[in-house]
């Protein structure tokens, strides 16, 4: 494995800048950077972007093809976001939810009325808005069924977040194990497995958390039979069917919610990263019959669903949810298969392979199998080379190479980015 690749993409100067007095190389990596380890010792440092390109502090360019983890839509630097943002922050930043704001409101009638909802509770992260749905789940099932029916479902390779529910949820040991013992009440069963899955349900359940493709855990896509019978197992134990579309919604598989696509019909949808063009925001939308048995104060915080970031998310939501937009993308998405399946066919054999195309939409990963040494070291290496080459993708699951580019992201930036992620790939087997 070699090490050392200076590629055309980077400044040659090895000088050091010191930014705010944390010495930056010329690659625009802080070294030993004042955050916690838990986010390595080494951080890219970026300054400004626009539409699907980034720029690091040393002027190095990136095609992004990461979205800030599936976040940017819309990419970089959009006036309109800007403008939104602005205007509100003049009138109002916060107010807290024991009042509400025009913005909230327009924003939970317009994601209501995307599906079977009668209330939205907003917060500021994917694992709040889990934390949120498994609470609402305990509380339907001992409210409306009585004591006994309080454990949580869920599936092997699941991401579901960090905080300590939806930790708890999450079956993965190397996120888990520093933190143990989790929530009591949890049950894992193997992804998109039907036999399995009728074996383990029964009434002590009160609900199920599942994700339609399994982002953080190498975007392996839910088969439709699989869907089925988590909609029959839900209404004939009157379980909370929660899906964690915290990666999947708002238009990143070519569908609103990645749900439909494969016929799963939850009474809860997870959403969070896009939905506020890059602000935290979260929303859990639940259905009538859940909303009925809430009571005030059984749930709540402080900062979710303020003015700012609602009125941003209007916008966004207005953009992804025209069909125009989702047919797009749906378009998109399959020249990018189509392309990362040509990279997969030339790189199929070798030390390192690639062996499989997963994903759905612009939610696309490459399987990489290698012959010897450390998966988790070839890995970092694609990752490393990658970004010398001028694209920015991430990392699914233990082997999975995932890419994510904004949704407003056009041919010739995909095949542009499908490009530099071949040469990438050449380095590294070389
Ligand atoms: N659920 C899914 C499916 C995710 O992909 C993520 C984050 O990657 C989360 C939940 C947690 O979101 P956050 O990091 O905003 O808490």
């Amino acid at each position: 494995m070699k090490s050392n690749h200076q590629s055309p993409n980077m400044k040659q100067s090895h000088a050091s800048i010191d930014a705010v007095g944390i010495p930056i190389d010329a690659e625009g990596i802080a070294h030993e950077p004042p955050l916690p380890k838990q986010y390595g010792t080494e951080l890219l440092v970026l300054k400004e972007g626009k539409g699907v390109y980034l720029w690091d502090v040393q002027g190095n360019k990136y095609l992004d093809f990461g979205s800030g983890i599936a976040v940017n839509a819309m990419g970089y630097g959009v006036e309109e976001i800007a403008r939104i943002a602005a205007d509100q922050i003049r009138k109002i930043v916060h107010t807290s939810n024991l009042y509400t704001t025009e913005p909230t409101l327009t924003l939970a009638r317009k994601l209501i009325a995307s599906g079977p909802f009668q209330a939205v509770h907003f917060g500021n992260s994917g694992t709040e808005a889990n934390e949120t749905a498994l609470k609402y789940a305990r509380l339907y099932a001992k409210r409306k069924r009585g004591e006994g029916h309080h454990t949580l479902l869920t599936f092997t390779h699941a991401f579901h977040g960090r905080t300590l529910g939806a930790l708890s949820v999450t079956p993965t040991e190397a996120y888990r194990e520093p933190f143990e013992p989790l929530l009591p009440g949890v049950e894992v069963c193997p992804y998109n497995d039907v036999e399995a899955f009728k074996k383990i349900v029964n009434e002590r359940f009160a609900g199920i958390i599942v994700e339609v493709v399994q982002g953080e855990g190498g975007l392996e896509v839910m088969r439709p039979e699989f869907a089925r019978a988590l909609n029959e197992l839900r209404d004939a134990y009157d379980l909370i069917l929660i899906a964690d579309e915290v990666q999947t919604g708002l238009g990143r598989t070519g569908y609103l919610y990645a749900s439909e696509a494969v016929g799963l019909k939850p009474d809860i949808i997870t959403l969070a990263k896009p939905l506020a063009g890059g602000l935290p925001l979260s929303a859990t939308l639940i259905p009538e019959k859940i909303n009925a048995l809430l009571r005030v104060g059984d749930h709540g915080t402080t900062f979710g669903g303020g003015p700012v970031t609602t009125a941003v998310a209007s916008y966004l939501w207005d953009t992804v949810s025209s069909p125009d937009f989702l047919k797009e993308v749906r378009e998109k998405g399959k020249f990018l298969g189509g392309a990362l399946d040509a990279v997969q066919k030339e790189f199929s054999s070798g030390a390192i392979r690639l062996t499989r195309v997963r994903g759905m939409g612009l939610l696309r990963g490459l399987e990489v199998e290698v012959e010897k040494g450390d998966l988790g070291d070839w890995m970092k290496r694609i990752l490393q080379v990658a970004r010398k080459e001028g694209i920015l993708v991430l990392r699914s699951g233990k082997n999975v190479i995932r890419i994510a580019p904004p949704l407003v992201i056009s041919r010739t930036e995909m095949e542009e980015g499908v490009e530099k992620l071949r040469r990438a790939l050449k380095i590294v087997v070389s």
